[in-house]
């Protein structure tokens, strides 16, 4: 493996990558605004970056994984990292992003340059044990080339030209944050009824009530941390993505809508920088339950084969 990988934005999603591609075998240049992942990811083998613009123009491929599109404006364009892409290099951007946005910045990169936008599912314990799916949109050869790399973090589904990967990613959020705000009100309408939480769970994940939020999630709401490694304000970032693709469809979207509104209740009351799953907790406080619940639960970041 000869090409080498540039890796800017080492948080919560992009760091147990880094140290993926890392242990893959990967000559890797990383660069974080933070200094301890960046350390980390030194000391897993890899070359420190001095800044976004200096990460760019050494790779061969540039990986993105940072939280908002105004984050990735701030290294693209007034970083200078897409202006330091070499004739020849590909950028792939891992993070959930507008689709117009990555289109616009493709058409502002210099000539030779390839760029896909493949945003990830899975969670923290996905990156780490290498099991998300990836939503890869871009042009063939550039996906023939990203593709086989990006395989090394999970299973990737190409989904179609540039900006596709970002709608499939946010189809599949839309479907998750619509579960995450009503399983709230599934254990409050059985507990306020008289049913002990352990039997509702046990039913839930036995029968058609089932779900990932259910099973991936219900133990983040049981052991009162909500997963902070999934901020409500990167959901609300998304649910606005969301907001935006849904004006292109022809008719009301009542669900996506009403979950918006509760994770935007959730912010006020909570404040933005919390877990997502805090959506659930406004049902415990405004209806003065309880859904704390015993259990060996493994949180999403302490997760490892
Ligand atoms: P995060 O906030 O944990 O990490 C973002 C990293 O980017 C931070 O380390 C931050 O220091 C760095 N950063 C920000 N601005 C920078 C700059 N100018 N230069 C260099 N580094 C900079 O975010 P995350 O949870 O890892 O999410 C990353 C992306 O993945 C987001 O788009 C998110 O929506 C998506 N995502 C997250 C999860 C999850 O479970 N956390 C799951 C799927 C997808």
């Amino acid at each position: 493996m000869t090409e080498t990988i540039g890796f800017i934005g080492l948080g919560n999603m992009g760091l147990p990558m880094c140290l993926r591609l890392i242990g893959e075998g990967f000559n890797v240049v990383a660069y974080d605004l933070r200094d301890a992942p960046l350390d980390e990811a030194v000391a897993a083998g890899a070359v420190r970056g001095l800044d976004v613009a200096d990460v760019a123009a050494c790779a061969d491929i540039l990986l993105t994984s940072l939280p908002r599109p105004d984050h990735v404006d701030a290294v693209m364009r007034a970083g200078g990292a897409l202006a330091a892409l070499r004739p020849g290099s590909l950028w792939a951007d891992l993070t959930t992003n507008r689709r117009e946005f990555v289109e616009t910045l493709a058409t502002e990169a210099p000539d030779g340059v390839a760029v896909v936008d493949s945003p990830v599912t899975g969670a923290v314990d996905g990156a780490r044990n290498g099991r998300l799916t990836l939503f890869a949109g871009g042009p063939d050869e550039g996906l023939a080339r990203v593709v086989p790399i990006l395989a090394k973090l999970g299973r990737v589904i190409e989904c179609g030209p540039l900006g596709t990967g970002n709608v499939v990613k946010l189809v599949t959020n839309q479907l998750w944050f619509i579960h995450a705000a009503a399983i709230g009100e599934g254990f409050a309408l059985g507990m306020a009824n008289g049913v002990e939480l352990p039997v509702l769970y046990d039913a839930i994940t036995d029968s058609v009530g089932d779900s990932f939020v259910a099973r991936h999630d219900g133990p983040s709401i049981f052991a009162g941390h909500y997963d902070p490694s999934f901020t409500l304000d990167l959901c609300l970032k998304d649910l606005g993505l969301l907001s935006e693709l849904g004006d292109r469809v022809n008719a009301e979207l009542t669900m996506t809508r009403a979950a918006h509104e509760v994770f935007e209740d959730a912010a006020e009351r909570y404040g933005r920088d919390v877990g997502e799953l805090h959506v659930a907790k406004r049902l415990e406080d405004d209806a003065d339950l309880s859904f704390r619940m015993a259990g060996d639960w493994v949180a999403p970041w302490d997760v490892s084969d």
